[in-house]
């Protein structure tokens, strides 16, 4: 079962949890690893399974991105919050860098989202 990794800050856990909730059977099919609040979210929320790592700002994201330097992940979707200033900046810039570097799929909004679930992961 491939993995996909999913992390919402703040102001976008809403938006993360109506995408995850209008993508549950698809999503269902995955290995889904998250960040601490959000993957909390998506299990009260919408019902599923999330391995769930730290919270981002305590180094969830370098956790996804150390997974995603291993080959265990098929895709990133990371919701960021453009709008507001996050503590974690460099951790942030560290998770998309590792996955340009290593080609891993990386969706920063639902638009782009959708359209790698509906890929061929
Ligand atoms: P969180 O982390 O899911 O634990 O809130 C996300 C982030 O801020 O990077």
């Amino acid at each position: 079962m491939k993995t996909i990794a999913l992390i919402a800050h703040d102001g976008k856990k809403d938006e993360m949890i109506d995408f995850v909730r209008e993508h549950r059977d698809v999503l269902s099919k995955f290995n889904l690893i998250a960040t601490g609040t959000t993957g909390g979210l998506i299990h009260d929320e919408v019902g599923l399974d999330v391995t769930r790592m730290l919270s981002g700002p305590i180094g969830g994201d370098v956790q996804i991105a150390a997974e995603v330097a291993s080959g265990e992940v098929a895709a990133v979707i990371f919701f960021i919050d453009s709008l507001a200033r996050h503590p974690h900046d460099p951790d942030i810039q560290t998770l998309q860098r590792i996955c340009v570097v290593h080609d891993v799929p990386l969706a920063t909004n639902p638009a782009t989202a959708k359209l790698i679930l509906h890929g061929d992961l």
